[in-house]
Parts: structure tokens; sequence; C-alpha cells
């Protein structure tokens, strides 16, 4: 027999251990998560070598979990006949690898508010948990292999541990815990089950609890069990080990059907479209598995990519077992699931939109942006996301509305659905665009997200209202367009001056200069020339970086504007009058969102200031 032999621990390891020893964890009832899923870790192992290994150490004992505790001594013991360790691996596995999981745990435990004990099984560490609640540690094991003999590994939590032989009949692993006096709670047989049913109640393996003969836990995967007996906080504690996010999911959907296909289904709407930075999906997908054996991490098939934020694990009796990744891929099974899957997703969004609108704006805010990708990427497909978008609107700038709420608002006559893009709601609402639609009291849509302009590639109707931007929009000339008094309108002959006279300071960077019937408050706008690609498409050229010179534009002036008016009077061709007409022009794109550098503008509304002032001097008297 081995001596007793000493080793140190890795330097992070340490660090960890003194983490965990004195941190004022709340959730230290974890610790038995991560012991229970390392014993099934062992146990599924051990069945795998089984398949192929016919020396295994006692191949008839019991796949199976033991727990006992003894209230008296404060003592909690957990067996289990996995795989088991031999001398080497015990030393390596507890204590001396290298282990970069400690490292990244304890930085994140220090950026992180919340108890971060809860996702220790999540950075490869989580055997050290126990030493939130142990005194001591004893851990004997007896590998599966023949000729190992049985080992044992002693720590209290400090910077070493023992190893040395133990005393085991059979295969497996035996952890033996002292617990500290403020965690003697642990060795209580109800509050053991309870933890078990609350945390490791779908184990593969029966988890047996002192005398009792019958398991404690339920043995079968979450997204197996029916949802009658899936309590709100196990979903949350499955979605927190599938992802690392310490944001609450917004929702789960958990469905089991059996026709067309078979399949479960447990599936999470995050609570943030951001992945978290300690997120363990690294990529799109779902976690596909056949008859509970995970055959895909990532499955990207399995939901239509407007639907890649949501999370989850999907499983099907359907599939053939044992087959490569490719192989799920390509049989016709795939379709199937995504249509069953889909459609239940959609279902869901649905039901919320309805009946829950303040989760269903959170869901759009955070998500809108891939329906939106949805229906610019897959026109013909994505109909039914149309009731699901949502927009700001210059009646309701603060509030969410469906194409549904606007149909039902419009008035009797209004044939079209209108809409307006630009870079921001507030400035799209000081648009002169808006100006007419605004004094009719007409509801239009403000699209000011980047994405709105690739949407609307593929969102030209709903329900055969088509949809116009305002900036286009053909309209009869408004009943009043001229909220002015009569006496500020320019005389026709006065109009045509001026126009020459814009078009003489503006030359070749505008395509035209005209009077508009559809401006009330701003004194000029700028539209696209017949035949120009819609603002929209502009703006989706612009997004792409792509070579594209926007079309000139036609600079249009309100005849009865006051400004133009007085613009007349002054000296033709006179320095000031040629600043105010750069001004108007320079202006008119600053609103458009199209002004390359609008700080140039400021030595000219100073020249202006300045101008004004002067008369103002001249004038002693006026005030
Ligand atoms: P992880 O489970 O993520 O690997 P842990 O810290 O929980 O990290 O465990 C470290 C390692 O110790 C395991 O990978 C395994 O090799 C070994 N181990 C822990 N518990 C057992 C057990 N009951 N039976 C066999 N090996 C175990
Ligand atoms: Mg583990």
């Amino acid at each position: 027999m081995t001596e007793s032999q000493s080793f140190t621990f890795k330097a992070e390891t340490k660090q960890l251990l003194n983490i965990l020893i004195h941190s004022l964890y709340q959730d230290r009832e974890v610790f038995l998560r991560e012991l229970l899923s390392n014993a099934s870790d062992a146990l599924n192992r051990l069945r795998f070598e089984m398949l192929t290994n016919a020396e295994v150490l006692d191949p008839r004992a019991e796949l199976c979990i033991r727990l006992s505790a003894d209230k008296e001594n404060h003592r909690l013991v957990i067996e289990d006949t996995g795989l088991g360790m031999t001398r080497e691996e015990i030393i390596e596995h507890l204590g001396t690898i290298a282990q970069s999981g400690a490292r990244k745990f304890i930085e994140a435990a220090k950026n992180q508010q919340s108890d971060f004990s809860q996702v220790i099984g999540q950075f490869g560490v989580g055997f050290y948990s126990v030493f939130m609640v142990a005194e001591s540690v004893r851990v004997s094991s007896r590998s599966f292999k023949q000729e190992a003999e049985p080992v044992s590994w002693f720590a209290t939590g400090e910077d070493h541990f023992e190893v040395g032989a133990a005393e085991m009949s059979t295969r497996g692993t035996r952890i033996e815990i002292q617990l500290k006096e403020d965690a003697w709670e642990f060795a209580d047989e109800y509050r053991l089950k309870a933890i078990i049913r609350k945390h490791s109640d779908y184990i593969g393996f029966p988890i047996y609890l002192g005398e009792e003969p019958q398991p404690v836990n339920k043995q079968a995967s979450l997204w197996r069990t029916s949802r009658q007996s899936v309590t709100e906080e196990q979903y949350q504690d499955f979605y927190r080990t599938l992802t690392l996010d310490f944001e609450s999911p917004l929702l789960h959907l958990h469905t089991q059907t059996d026709a067309p296909v078979q399949l479960y289904a447990l599936l999470y709407i995050p609570g943030k479209g951001e992945r978290g930075v300690f997120s363990l999906r690294k990529e799109d997908g779902l976690k596909l598995y056949s008859r509970n054996i995970l055959i895909d991490e990532y499955n990207k098939a399995l939901l239509p990519e407007h639907f890649r934020f949501v999370q989850g694990v999907v499983d099907s009796e359907d599939l053939p077992l044992n087959v490569s990744r490719e192989t799920v891929q390509s049989s016709g099974l795939m379709p199937k699931l995504r249509k069953v899957l889909a459609g239940q997703v959609m279902k869901e969004l649905e039901s919320l939109a309805k009946n829950e609108a303040e989760k269903y704006a959170t869901f759009w805010q955070e998500f809108g942006g891939y329906l939106k990708q949805g229906i610019a990427a897959n026109p013909s497909e994505t109909e039914g996301l149309k009731p699901l978008l949502r927009f700001k609107t210059n009646l309701r700038p603060e509030s969410w509305t469906g194409l549904d709420d606007y149909l039902g608002r419009i008035p009797d006559g209004q044939k079209v659905i209108y809409y307006i893009v630009g870079d921001a709601p507030a400035s799209v609402l000081r648009s002169p665009h808006l100006e007419y639609f605004h004094a009719q009291g007409t509801e239009v849509l403000l699209l000011t997200d980047p994405l709105d302009a690739f949407m609307l590639m593929g969102l030209r109707s709903y329900k055969d209202y088509p949809l116009e931007n305002v900036a286009q929009a053909d309209l009869p000339p408004a009943s009043s367009p001229d909220s002015s008094p009569e006496s500020s309108r320019l005389a026709d002959e006065d109009f045509t001056t001026l126009v020459t006279q814009f078009k003489e300071v503006l030359g070749e960077r505008v395509s035209g200069v005209r009077a508009s019937q559809r401006l009330s408050q701003s004194v000029a706008r700028l539209v696209d020339p017949e035949g120009a690609p819609n603002p929209e498409m502009q703006r989706v050229y612009k997004y792409l970086g792509e070579e594209f010179e926007a079309p000139k534009k036609i600079l249009e002036l309100n005849p009865g504007h006051v400004m133009l008016k007085d613009l007349i009077t002054l000296e033709p061709g006179s320095d000031l009058q040629h600043l105010i007409i750069e001004q108007i022009y320079e202006s008119a794109l600053l609103v458009e969102g199209l002004h390359p550098d609008p700080s140039s503008m400021v030595e000219r509304v100073q020249q202006i200031m300045a101008a004004a002032l002067e008369n103002r001097a001249s004038r002693p008297g006026s005030s």
C-alpha cells in the first residue's frame, strides 16, 4: 500500500477555494447539484464504456447514486457506481490540473453582483463548490479498470490535499462531507429531498436517499417531463444552466407533440437581445437530442432565421438513433420539426402580443430587429410576421402601434398606410414632409431604425393597403395648405423671380426649384425627382456602403412663407440674400439627414446673425 502523500492545489484553484469558503453565498445548496451532476457524468461514461469493454469491474452493479445523511454527526455521503478514478486521475482532476475555468470563474464572480455560485458548474470547477458547506471532504474512488487500486483524497479547503489508499470493495466514487457548523441543514433528509427535486430531478439515474427503496428523482429530462409537474423555478434553473444568462428569460415554451412528428421541445425567449459576456451559447441554434442523447449542440435548421434568438432543446423519438449530424440535416424529418417549432413560437408570440402588451413591447424592443430582417430577407415566407411588427407613429410617438391598430384607426377614405423614413423619431417629427399629414390628423408610421429601410423591401403592403412614403405620396393639395395670412403669400411673378435667384445660387446642387402645396410651417423641403430610387432604397445603399450617388433633389419652396416675402425685398445678388438662400437649402439637407458636414453651417449662421443685429442697431428706438 502506498503512503499518504500531500499535494498543493494549483494557484487558481487555491484562489477559487478562498472565494467559495469566504463569500456569503445564499444558494449554497447548489453544491449538491454539482456533486450529483458529477456522479451522473461518471455513470454515463461508465455506461458508454460498457458498450465496448467487457472487462469492466462489477459489471452487474446497479447504475445509481446513493445519499446518506448522518444528522447527529453532521455528515453527508454521496456514492455512485460510475467509472471511478485511478490515483493519477484523482490527483489530476481534483487538484493539479491547470484550471482555466477557475480563473474565469474568479474573474466573473468579481464582476458579477448576483450570486455567482449558482453557475459554478458551467466553468468546469463544480466539484469545489462542496467547500461552501464542507469543513473537510474525503473522496474515495475505485476505477472500473480491474487492476486499479482504490484511492482516497482528503482536503479541508486549505492549500493542499492528501492522497492515499482507500478501503473500497466496489466500483465507483464515494464523497464524505463533514459539514461546517452553519451548513448542518444539509444533513437533513427533508432538506436534501427538496434540493434534489428542485435541481436534480431529471438526472437520468436513480438517486436513493437513506434506506428508502424508491428513488427521490423522476429521472426524466426536464423537456420530457410533463408540463404540470415542472415548476417555474425548474424552468428558470434549466435556462440558466443552458445559457449562463443571468437575466431571466422573457418566456418559455414547453411542448410535446406526437403528430405530424414526435417531439419534445423546451424553448426560451431570452430576456435580452444581446448575448451576455459569459453566455455559454457561442452560436445560434437549438440543442438537438434524439431520445435523450445529444446529437447537435447548435442546430440551426430547427427554426427559421428570424427566430434564431430562441434558445433551448429539442428531442425527437423519430430521429434515427446514432446518426451523424449530416444525416440529421438531410433527413426529411428536419423540415417537419421546423414547421412544428416555428408554428409554436409564432403562436406564442401572437398570444403575447394579444394578451400581454407590455411584455410584448419588451420582446419587440429586444428582438424586433430579427423579425424585420426576416421580412427583408424572405418576404414570401414571412407574411405571418407582419401583424407582429410594431411602430412609433406621429400621433402616438411614445407607444407601439401594430399594423392592425393602424388600420383600425384610419378614416374611411384612406386607402394606404403612410410612413416616413428618417434617422430618429424626434427629427422625423420635425420633417417638412410630415407637416401636411400632421395638419390633417393623418397617422404616419415613423421608420427610424436602420433596419426599417431593409424591411420595407419586403413590406410593400398589408391586407391590401399599400405602404406609401409621405415624402413621395401623391396627394391632392391640402384643403388649406397655407396657415399664414393671405397677405404674406408671394405674388406669382415675385415667386418666379425668387426661383431664378435660388437656381442661380444653388446651381448644380439641385435638379430644380419649384413651389410646394404641401408646406405650412417650413419654408422649404427637398424631394426626389421622378424616377429616382425611393428614400428607403437610398438609405439601404447608404447602409450597405455601396458606391451610390444620391440623386439630385428638387428644392420645393413654400410660397406662403413670410420669410420668402421678406427675402424678395433684399437687393438681388446681395451677400445677405446669397447667405440666406444657401442656409435655406442646407437646413433642408439637415432635416433630411443628408447634410455631409453640419458644423460647416456655423460660420454662415453667424454672418446672418451679425446682419440681423446690424439691421436692428441701425434702427434706434426699435425694441
Ligand atoms: P466538471 O464536472 O465540469 O469536469 P468538476 O469540478 O465538477 O468539473 O469535476 C472535475 C472532474 O473530477 C470531473 O471532470 C471528473 O473527471 C472528476 N470527477 C468528479 N466527480 C467524480 C465522480 N463522482 N466520479 C468520477 N469522476 C469524478
Ligand atoms: Mg461537474
